[in-house]
């Protein structure tokens, strides 16, 4: 008889997951592999359309604006309704902006902020209560290399990601004693439609992608699948002692210090 041992159990068998903009890019790729792990996930995004007809039968997706708390409480108590549970709560969704200090006024301040910052502060206020009633509780926050390093034209979205990093540690904080883990990722400049927007929207958009794969240590972009990997282990079991971390997936952008290449 040739030894077949029975496959292991699904590692996020059982649990629930729900991620913010979660229908394109970092979310979906993270959805997915959620999914893959054995989790059932609602995706909720601005745009949940956006969803490939493949990936319909997999995830649940749920039209949900982060930047309007009666649609997160009404997006976040429809999924647990459809799921039966909370356990993970990816807050994803985010948008970027350009300029130094003096280029953009108050209102776009105002509305970066709101989507980056108090966008996760929603779904995390309407998320909690389901939190507490789980016995393995996550919330993992997509943060970025931008909250640790100063990047040129990019004040706004830094400014934005900053506050997203502090959330992370002092949440990590509040909730511990309630069993519910808070971290998050940092990842560099990773290969999503974000970036394909806005290398579209450069005057040489080859020399910018160039550029944007100069900047990376490893030479080229991070991968969606690549921060999904690292969302999906600190909203896993296996990181039940993993909390008030930021996990850098960005190709080395951030602690290394590479002299330039001989030649
Ligand atoms: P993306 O544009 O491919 O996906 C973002 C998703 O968020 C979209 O589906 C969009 O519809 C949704 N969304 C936007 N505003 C929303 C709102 N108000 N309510 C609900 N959903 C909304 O972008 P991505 O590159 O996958 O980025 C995902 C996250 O990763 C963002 O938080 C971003 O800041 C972060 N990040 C991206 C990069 C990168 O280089 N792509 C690097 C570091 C961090």
């Amino acid at each position: 008889m040739p030894y077949t041992p029975a496959p292991p159990p699904l590692e996020l068998g059982g649990l629930a997951a729900v991620v913010t903009g979660g229908a394109s890019g970092i979310g979906l790729a993270t959805a997915l592999l959620l999914a893959r792990r054995g989790a059932r996930v609602a995706v909720l995004d601005l745009d949940p359309d956006a969803l490939p007809a493949a990936d319909r039968d997999t995830l649940i997706a749920l039209r949900c604006d982060v930047t309007d708390d009666a649609s997160v409480r009404a997006a976040v108590a429809e999924a647990v309704n459809r799921l039966g549970a909370l356990d993970i709560l990816v807050n994803n969704a985010g948008i970027g902006a350009q300029g130094t200090v003096a280029d953009n006024d108050d209102a776009e301040w105002q509305r970066v902020l709101d989507v980056n910052v108090l966008g996760m502060v929603r779904t995390a206020r309407a998320a909690l209560p389901h939190l507490r009633a789980s016995r393995h509780a996550a919330v993992v926050n997509t943060c970025s290399v931008a909250a640790t390093a100063g990047l040129p034209q990019r004040v706004l979205y830094s400014a934005s990601k900053g506050a997203v990093l502090s959330l992370t540690l002092a949440m990590a904080a509040d909730h511990i004693r309630e069993g519910i883990r808070v971290n998050c990722v940092n990842p560099g400049t990773a290969d999503t439609p974000w970036i394909d927007r806005l290398l579209s929207s450069a005057d040489d958009p080859a020399a910018e992608r160039t550029a944007l794969h100069a900047r990376q240590p490893t030479g080229r972009l991070v991968s969606a699948e690549e921060v999904a990997a690292a969302i999906v282990y600190l909203a896993s079991p296996a990181a039940a002692s993993v909390t008030g971390t930021a996990l850098a997936v960005d190709g080395g952008m951030q602690g290394l210090r590479l002299r330039p290449e001989a030649g």
